[in-house]
């Protein structure tokens, strides 16, 4: 049986090397959807705690990402924003690639797989920038 939960996080990117208005410094009101499922209810008839999978949200992605500008490692707009927000060297992310859906949602992923309950397994996630553009990763089906 599946689990699923909705967040809403606030940030600033650009995609560098963007030929229109994506490579421009720029935010989004993203939206989170994270499904977890387990084989078996716990003696309480859930699949995980509702409070207990946001609070795995919060750690691995909302804490890191929230009112951040997120941006690609070498993007030089990096050092130039945490220059001038030396108060708050956290706020400036930096990812591994371009910080488009995609690499979010992939980030997303991986920082939240390890954050679960024994028994309870990831199954998707899915990053809106806006309300009709996204992108998602599904547990492959084996
Ligand atoms: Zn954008």
């Amino acid at each position: 049986m599946d689990l699923t939960t909705s967040y809403v996080f606030d940030a600033a990117h650009r995609i560098a090397g963007h030929p229109g208005k994506c490579a421009w410094l720029h935010g989004h009101t993203y939206h989170l959807d994270v499904t977890v499922s387990s084989p078996t209810l716990n003696p309480l008839g859930m699949v995980m705690d509702f409070d207990d999978l946001g609070e795995a949200v919060r750690k691995a992605v909302l804490d890191r990402w929230d009112h951040a500008t997120l941006l690609a490692a070498g993007d030089p707009l990096g050092p130039a924003i945490s220059a001038v927000q030396r108060e708050a060297p956290d706020r400036v992310v930096l990812l591994p690639g371009e910080p488009t859906a995609e690499v979010l949602t992939r980030e997303a992923w991986t920082r939240l797989e390890g954050r679960l309950p024994a028994g309870v397994t990831l199954e998707r996630v899915v990053i809106r920038e806006t309300p009709t553009c996204g992108s998602a990763i599904s547990r492959p089906t084996a």
